[in-house]
């Protein structure tokens, strides 16, 4: 009997993690990037794929496939994952974060959730489709890809700006930070679809003031006037803002649990939702929070210059007034310059959703499932460049007691083998359904 992609998955999972690809965002510390997609790109290549290896610079390996579906005339689906992981640290690991160790029915390490296990899930199903001889009713194109950690400037934003050809007629994408269970009760699941994305503007501010003698009586203080502005903004909170998606989460938790939403009072609906609780709690709100301060050299020298960072984050339809509350907020001596990433946002319905409700509903009968906003960013945002429209759904059956949210960039992270052969087989039927 030839292998199916179910029963490979764990072990895909488990090679992907031992090639270590961590992206610090630093180049001089690169790793494995080129190593990971040279390992997909032959995984493709054995079954009759020819995979484009495309590389926006050294090392950085892209790999992008195309499967071509019976209605050329429909718009393409791509499947998107991103090769690389965050640092980890061995010494604070159960098991070592780059051994793919499978035991106690969990694949460990580095990767295993975010996003390796989806990676090897498409790898698994692509394989599959290909030894089958299987043609999908649609183009469907699968992509894995650099750099997602450090904001895919050398992975899927390089390849929309440059290679744009390799999505020519793709109109919806599927990726990461969505489709997981969250269990509600005695074993009922909600599958969370992601359908938007808070946007980013990530600003650099900058206080000037009069240099001077450490002794001397300074009334122009840049550090001072900086450590002010931040500490105004750390304060400020922004308004409680119901967005579409999260309120029809929160009601299909209501509809779920049979406890009542209080859209007046949405962060107590939150509090009840245990660990995805940190996951929802995000969205109710802009945020803006002071990452990085420098000022200064000697104790005795009152600097010219102090300079921050602040990691802002707006909900959709609101980067004008969120830009507008920062300047008044941090006031007239601070200068301002800043990255913007747009919020990302779509409708929870269509053939695609459908097509995910059904094939959850085949594996998991008597699931729900639900849209959401997560509160961070993914290659989404780049592919929304190319006007996809763009859904989290990387299909896994979690045990209730998992917390799953902690698990991203954190500490033990592994994904439990059961879940991905489920997740496999809601891939494959989502994929055949598409
Ligand atoms: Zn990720």
């Amino acid at each position: 009997m030839t292998t199916r992609a179910a029963d490979e998955v764990a072990a895909l999972t488990s090679e992907l993690i031992r090639i270590d690809t961590t992206n610090t965002g630093d180049p001089a510390t690169l790793k494995g990037e080129r190593a990971a997609a040279e390992y997909v790109a032959e995984r493709l290549a054995e079954v009759g794929y020819e995979p484009q290896y495309v590389e926006s610079g050294p090392g950085r390996g892209n790999v992008v496939v195309r499967l071509e579906g019976a209605d050329t005339g429909r718009g393409g689906l791509l499947v998107h994952g991103h090769l690389d992981v965050v640092p980890a640290d061995p010494a604070e690991w159960s098991v070592h974060p780059f051994s793919g160790e499978i035991r106690d029915g969990y694949v460990w390490g580095r990767g295993a959730i975010d996003m390796k296990h989806m990676v090897a899930m498409t790898l698994a199903v692509a394989r599959q489709f290909k030894r089958d001889g299987v043609v999908p009713p649609r183009d469907l194109v699968f992509a894995f890809l650099a750099d997602e950690e450090a904001g895919g400037f050398n992975g899927a934003r390089w390849l929309v700006q440059h290679r744009a050809e390799l999505f020519d007629g793709v109109t919806e994408a599927v990726s990461e930070v969505g489709g997981f269970s969250l269990t509600l009760g005695d074993d009922v699941r909600a599958y969370l679809v992601e359908t938007a994305q808070k946007g980013i503007m990530w600003l650099r501010l900058k206080a000037r003031g009069t240099a001077g003698h450490g002794s001397m009586v300074h009334t122009d203080n840049a550090v001072a006037k900086l450590a002010a502005a931040v500490a105004r903004l750390d304060a400020h909170r922004f308004p409680i803002v119901l967005t579409g998606a999260t309120r029809e989460f929160l009601e299909g938790v209501a509809e779920l649990t049979g406890v009542p939403f209080d859209p007046d009072d949405p962060e107590a609906a939150v509090a009840r939702l245990g660990s995805v609780a940190r996951l929802i709690g995000a969205t109710l709100r802009d945020s803006a929070n002071v990452t990085m301060f420098n000022a200064g050299y000697k104790t005795n020298v009152v600097p010219s210059v102090a300079t921050a960072t602040v990691d802002g984050r707006m909900l959709p339809g609101r980067e004008d007034v969120f830009a507008k509350t920062l300047a008044e907020v941090l006031g007239p001596d601070v200068e301002l310059d800043w990255d913007q990433l747009p919020p990302v946002e779509t409708s929870f319905d269509g053939h695609l959703v459908d097509a995910m409700t059904a094939a959850i509903a085949a594996e998991d009968p008597g699931a729900r499932l639900l849209p959401y906003m997560l509160s961070a960013g993914t290659d989404a945002k780049s592919f929304q460049l190319l006007g996809i429209r763009n859904f989290g759904f990387a299909p896994l059956k979690l045990p209730a007691d998992l917390d799953f949210t902690a698990l991203f960039h954190g500490v033990d992270e592994r994904v439990p083998v059961d879940g991905l052969e489920f997740g496999t087989r809601v891939l494959t039927r989502f994929l055949l359904a598409s």
